[in-house]
C-alpha cells in the first residue's frame, strides 16, 4: 500500500486544484487560503466545473453543502450533479452559484429563537479556505451556515470571525517588535480525541447505551482500571484492525492522523493528529468523530464518544493543543533562543495568562454539558474550575520578572525585560502535570477540559477571542508608549501580579485545591446550570461583540440552544431509566424472586426439616429493593414530568438538581439488586462484557 498515494487521496487539494484549475484562477484561490484575501466571485465557475470533474473521477454522483450547525454534528443535504437535456438524457453540471450559496430549510436545526418559524430559510455560504472531499460518493463542500438575516447558525462563521480577531490583534503586536513580514497570525490546534470500543452485540442489548450513549446502570467488574496495564497497552487484534482501518479513512480524507494508543480505562483509546489551523482542525475533528463512528461496526464494533460511558471509570475527553503561529511559521508560544525573541514570548504568554483568567467562566462555559459533567470533576479530569499550570522553570521566569530579582540559572543569558534569564525550555513538559486544566506544555497550551463528543469550535472561538481582547489592549498601551522595552517590561510585570491567581502548578484532582481556587476568588462552576449563565454576563457578551465574533442576538441563541440541550439530554436520560427499570429490571428480579420462592415451596414440600434460610433471606432483600426501585421510578417519572413541564432555565435547573439526583438513586438500587441477582436473570450485559469483553 502506498499511502503516499493514498494520503489526500479523496480532497480537492492544493495540488489537485494546480493540476486542473487554469493558472490565474488558482493563483487567486491560493491567495484567499493562504491569507483570507477575497475571492473574485466570477472564478466560481471555472473552479466549480473543476471540483466536478474531480469528484466524478472519483466515483461521486452528488454534491453537498458541509456544514455544522449548533449540535456538535455535521449536517449534509445531497443533490445530484444530474441536469436533464433537451433530447431526454442527462449530463452531470456544477454551477459557480451552486457551489458559493446553497439555500436550505433550517427549521429543523436549532437556531434558540435566532430563526422566526415562518422564515425558515437558511444559507449555507462556501468557505473556500477549508478544502473540499468527495466522502460516500458525494463531493463535501464544507460551507457556513446563516439565517436569512445574516446571523450566524453555525459553529464555523464564529470560529472564522474569532480566527480574524486574533490575528488583526497579534500583527499590531508584531509590528511594536519590529516584525513587518508576518502577513497574518494564525491560531493552530491538534486535538487529541478519546474514544471507547463496546463490542456491537453487548451495545445493541443496551438501552441506555443505544439512547444515551452512556451507561445508567451498571455494577463496576470485579477488575477495573487500577492494575494500570491498560494504558499504552498492547493493541487487541480487533482494535488494531480498527485503527489501520480509520488511519487508512481519515488518511484518504487528508486527515494527519498520526498517533494511536490505549488509554488508561480499558476498552478506552486515544487518536492524536498532526496539529493544523483551527478552521481545518475543527472540521477535521468532525470528521474524525464521524470516521469513528462508521469504521467501528465494520470489525463489529461501536464506538462511544460520549464523556462517560461507564461509572467508575475514567471518562474521555479532548486535549486541545492550542498556539499562535505568523504565517511565515513562527510559533509565538515558542520561548526562542535570542532575548528579543524572550521578550516578545512572555508578552504573548502574558496575554494568554490575563485573558483565561479575565474570562474563566467563558472557557468554562464553553466546555458545558450534561455529559461532560458525569466528567470534569470526578477525579479523573481536570475539576470544572480553570486554572493554569506553567511548571517550576516559567513560574521562577515570571516570579524574576515580576519582583525584578535576577532568574539563577547557569545557562541564562541576559534578558531584554531588564532580569537575568532564560534557561533552555524542556520542550516536552507535556506528562508533568496532567491534571491541569489549562498546561503550558513547551510551546502551546493543552486545555483538557473539552468533552469528547463536543466540537472543539467553541473552546477556540472563546480562546481566540479572549486572547484577542486581551492582545488588543496590550497593543493599545505599547502603541503609546516612548520607550518600547520599558514597556514590556511594565506590562509583563503588572499582568503577572494581576493574575497569579490563576496560576496553579499543583495537583488539581485534589479537594484542597477547590477549596484554595475558592479562597483565590476562581469560578467554581461544577454543572452546565451554573456554567452557561456565563454566557450572557454583560463583560462577556461584550468581549464577543466588540471582537466581532458574535452578535448580541447570536450569543443569546447559544445560550438558549445550550440550556435547552441540557435539558433534553437529562430528558432522554430519565425516559431511558424509566423504561429500562419498568421493563427490564423490575420484571428480572421479580422473576429471579419468584423462582427462588418456587425453590422454597418445593423444599417445603419435600421435608419442612429444610429451612432454606439464605433463599429466604435473598427473597426478602430484593423484594426490599424492587418496592424502593418501584417508588424511586415513580418519583423519577413525576419529576421529569414536572421538568418537562417547565420551560429555559428554569426547566434545566430542575433537570439538573431534581431530575439527576433521583436518576442516580435510581441507579443505587438497581445497582445493588445485580450484585444480588443470578447473571443468568440479569436482563442486560454486565460492564465486565462491555469493557473486558472488546
Ligand atoms: P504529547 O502530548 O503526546 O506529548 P505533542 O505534545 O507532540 O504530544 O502533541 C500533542 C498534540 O499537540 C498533537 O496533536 C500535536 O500535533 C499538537 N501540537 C504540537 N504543536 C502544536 C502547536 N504549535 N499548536 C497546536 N498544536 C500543536
Ligand atoms: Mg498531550
Amino acid at each position: 500500500m502506498d499511502i503516499a498515494e493514498i494520503f489526500g487521496s479523496e480532497v480537492f487539494n492544493e495540488s489537485v486544484m494546480k493540476e486542473r484549475l487554469p493558472k490565474e484562477t488558482f493563483n487567486a484561490l491560493k491567495k484567499t487560503i493562504r491569507r483570507g484575501a477575497p475571492l473574485d466571485i466570477t472564478l466560481a465557475n471555472p473552479i466549480a466545473n473543476a471540483m466536478k470533474d474531480w469528484a466524478i473521477s472519483k466515483g461521486a454522483t452528488h454534491f453537498t453543502h458541509w456544514f455544522q450547525p449548533m449540535n456538535n454534528i455535521t449536517a449534509e443535504k445531497h443533490d445530484s450533479f444530474i441536469s436533464p437535456t433537451d433530447d431526454g438524457h442527462a449530463i452531470m453540471e456544477f454551477s459557480g452559484k451552486e457551489l458559493i450559496k446553497g439555500e436550505s430549510d433550517a427549521s429543523s436545526f436549532p437556531s434558540g429563537g435566532l430563526r422566526d418559524t415562518c422564515e425558515a430559510r437558511g444559507y449555507t455560504a462556501w468557505d473556500p479556505t477549508s478544502p473540499a472531499f468527495v466522502k460516500d460518493a458525494t463531493l463535501c463542500i464544507p460551507t457556513v451556515f446563516c439565517s436569512y438575516n445574516g446571523d450566524a447558525l453555525d459553529k464555523k462563521t464564529p470560529t472564522l470571525r474569532s480566527m480574524e480577531a486574533l490575528s488583526a490583534e497579534a500583527l499590531r503586536v508584531l509590528r511594536l517588535f519590529g516584525n513587518y513580514t508576518a502577513k497574518r497570525v494564525i491560531t493552530t490546534v491538534g486535538p487529541e480525541q478519546e474514544y471507547f470500543l463496546v463490542d456491537k452485540k453487548y451495545f445493541d442489548k443496551r438501552e441506555d447505551l443505544i439512547y444515551c450513549g452512556r451507561t445508567l446502570f451498571g455494577v463496576p467488574a470485579p477488575k477495573g482500571q487500577e492494575m494500570d496495564d491498560h494504558y499504552y497497552g498492547t493493541l487487541k487484534p480487533r482494535v488494531r484492525e480498527f485503527m489501520r482501518d480509520l488511519d487508512l479513512e481519515l488518511w484518504k480524507l487528508g486527515v494527519y492522523s498520526k498517533t494511536e494508543h490505549n488509554e488508561a480505562a480499558p476498552a478506552q483509546h486515544e487518536m492524536a493528529p498532526i496539529f493544523s489551523n483551527t478552521n481545518i482542525a475543527v472540521d477535521h475533528n468532525q470528521l474524525i468523530m464521524e470516521m469513528m463512528k462508521k469504521v467501528a461496526p465494520r470489525h463489529g464494533l461501536v464506538c462511544l464518544l460520549n464523556e462517560k460511558p461507564y461509572a467508575g471509570i475514567n471518562g474521555s475527553g479532548k486535549h486541545n493543543n492550542w498556539s499562535m503561529s505568523t504565517d511565515t511559521g513562527i510559533n509565538l508560544l515558542d520561548p526562542g533562543k535570542t532575548p528579543a525573541e524572550n521578550a516578545q514570548f512572555l508578552l504573548f504568554l502574558a496575554a494568554v495568562i490575563k485573558a483565561v483568567d479575565d474570562y474563566q467562566g467563558l472557557l468554562r462555559a464553553s466546555v458545558a454539558s450534561a455529559s461532560n459533567d458525569n466528567r470534569l470533576g470526578a477525579g479523573e479530569a481536570p475539576p470544572a474550575i480553570v486554572s493554569i499550570f506553567l511548571g517550576d522553570e516559567l513560574e521562577a521566569i515570571l516570579d524574576a520578572v515580576e519582583n525584578d530579582a535576577a532568574y539563577k540559572d547557569p545557562k541564562a543569558h541576559k534578558l531584554q525585560l531588564g532580569v537575568d534569564a532564560l534557561p533552555d525550555f524542556p520542550q516536552d513538559n507535556t506528562d508533568r502535570n496532567r491534571t491541569s486544566p489549562f498546561a503550558f506544555t513547551g510551546n502551546k497550551f493543552e486545555f483538557r477540559m473539552l468533552g469528547s463528543m463536543a466540537s472543539v469550535a467553541d473552546p477556540n472561538i472563546v480562546l481566540n477571542t479572549v486572547v484577542a481582547e486581551t492582545l488588543k489592549k496590550f497593543a493599545d498601551e505599547l502603541e503609546k508608549a516612548d520607550d518600547f522595552n520599558k514597556a514590556v517590561n511594565t506590562l509583563v510585570k503588572n499582568t503577572i501580579k494581576d493574575h497569579k491567581r490563576i496560576i496553579f502548578n499543583g495537583n488539581s484532582y485534589s479537594e484542597e485545591w477547590k477549596q484554595e481556587a475558592k479562597e483565590r476568588g476562581l469560578a467554581v462552576l461544577p454543572t452546565t446550570v451554573d456554567a452557561i449563565p456565563e454566557l450572557i454576563k454583560k463583560e462577556n457578551m461584550d468581549v464577543f461583540i466588540n471582537n466581532k465574533v458574535y452578535k448580541e442576538s447570536e450569543i443569546l441563541s447559544r445560550y438558549e440552544v445550550a440550556i435547552d440541550n441540557y435539558s433534553k439530554t437529562v430528558n432522554i436520560e430519565a425516559r431511558t431509566a424509566i423504561d429500562m427499570v419498568n421493563k427490564q429490571y423490575i420484571p428480572a428480579v421479580a422473576a429471579y424472586v419468584s423462582k427462588l420462592a418456587e425453590g422454597v415451596t418445593y423444599k417445603n414440600q419435600i421435608s419442612k426439616v429444610i429451612k432454606c434460610d439464605a433463599e429466604i433471606a435473598l427473597i426478602t432483600r430484593l423484594s426490599d429493593l424492587l418496592s424502593v426501585m418501584h417508588t424511586r421510578v415513580l418519583e423519577l417519572s413525576d419529576l421529569r414530568k414536572s421538568a418537562s413541564a417547565l420551560s429555559g432555565f428554569a426547566e434545566a435547573k430542575m433537570f439538573c438538581f431534581k431530575v439527576l439526583p433521583c436518576l442516580n438513586a435510581l441507579r443505587a438500587v438497581v445497582d445493588e439488586a445485580e450484585t444480588i441477582t443470578s447473571s443468568e436473570y440479569w436482563p442486560v450485559p454486565s460492564y465486565g462484557d462491555l469493557i473486558f469483553r472488546v
